[in-house]
């Protein structure tokens, strides 16, 4: 701490990401990265823009993704806003829709970015309990609030909710904001985007950091009514003309162009995490239904931040939580069969 800084700065409780440890041939299951890599046209694309353009700007409203964008999902242009990551959609989202006097409302168990913007834009929250099986009740979220927002699937248990539920909730509450973080809906969920023609008071984020694993591009999106985005083109325009640069721009058009490498690495993913539910059943362990690209399990008889130093020690790293209500259990990204055979062989 120190008198330079400004009064907010020393109450701030950042966000803790999960460990980029920089030992080699460790069996990384902590950060719910994708383990195929990104699509080699994407990669290509990148290639071909490596050069002396990087000494211009890049478009700063990055029409040609948008394009694309709005394209795959059937949408127009003017429906979609992009950022650096979707953490950066994320907070332009909290700063420029969720600060009202009623508190936002969004699950005790979610993603742990989301109590951070509103400690650093200054906005009340409520957080609602999920129920005893880790789900999210519809009804609860049926109260004044300044806006809603959860993952879909949820994040760290992977459960997921149908449509027909997402869409009661949203019409519940037609006076506020919702926002559905969909970072890992195409490994098992049905979008919303679906609905952003019917609600204007619906907003639904995606990323390319998970299925289209290019989480180190940091790429991500959102889609709505126009009057939404232009809030949140407001927000980036006063803040960083330049979020997607000239190799992002390009590379992420080439990923949502490759439709067949996305649809054999996702499918892969998929049959992978179902393989390795069942093995971790087999040897006594609960896991939670999952929708997403990583596992919520629980072992009756061992400490779960025990296992995961114990694993670490073997070379495996997966995310341990030490919060109420899920202190016992492990959120383990889903590897390649190669990734997940050599936890099983840890844990045994
Ligand atoms: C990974 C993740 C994000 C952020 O992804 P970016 O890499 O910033 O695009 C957002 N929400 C949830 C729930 C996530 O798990």
């Amino acid at each position: 701490m120190s008198k330079f800084w400004s009064d907010f700065v020393k109450e701030l409780v950042p966000y803790v990401p999960g460990e980029q440890p920089k030992i080699a041939n460790l069996v990384k299951l902590n950060t719910n990265e994708n383990p195929y890599g990104p699509s080699p046209k994407a990669l290509e694309a990148m290639r071909a823009e490596l050069g002396d353009n990087l000494r211009l700007y890049p478009d700063p409203n990055s029409d040609l993704l948008k394009q694309a964008v709005a394209e795959y999902y059937g949408v127009q242009p003017r429906q979609v806003f992009l950022g650096n990551g979707s953490d950066e959609v994320l907070a332009h989202i909290f700063h420029g829709l969720f600060k009202h006097d009623q508190p936002l409302l969004f699950p005790d168990i979610s993603y742990s970015f989301y109590p951070v913007y509103c400690g650093l834009y200054g906005i009340p929250f409520e957080a609602v309990p999920l129920d005893e099986q880790f789900q999210i009740c519809v009804e609860d979220y049926a109260r004044p609030n300044a806006g809603i927002i959860f993952p879909n699937p949820n994040a760290p248990t992977g459960c997921v909710l149908a449509l027909d539920a997402v869409e009661a909730l949203v019409k519940a509450s037609p006076d506020s904001v919702v926002v559905v973080d969909e970072a890992y809906i195409d490994f098992g969920g049905q979008t919303a985007i679906a609905l952003v023609d019917r609600y204007p008071n619906l907003l639904v984020t995606q990323t390319l950091s998970k299925s289209r694993s290019l989480a180190g591009l940091r790429v991500g999106l959102a889609v709505g009514h126009p009057d939404l985005i232009e809030a949140l083109e407001r927000i980036k325009n006063s803040f960083n003309s330049y979020p997607i640069d000239r190799l992002a721009l390009v590379g992420a058009t080439a990923a949502f162009e490759d439709q067949a490498w996305f649809e054999q690495t996702r499918q892969a993913v998929i049959t992978s995490r179902e393989q390795l539910v069942a093995q971790l059943q087999d040897r006594g362990f609960e896991v939670l239904p999952s929708a997403a690209n990583f596992i919520f399990v629980r072992h009756p008889h061992q400490d779960a931040g025990e296992l995961a130093a114990r694993l670490r020690e073997k070379g495996v790293i997966v995310r341990h939580f030490k919060q109420p209500r899920i202190a016992q259990f492990l959120r383990i990204s889903i590897g390649t069969p190669e990734q997940n055979q050599a936890l099983i062989d840890a844990l045994g």
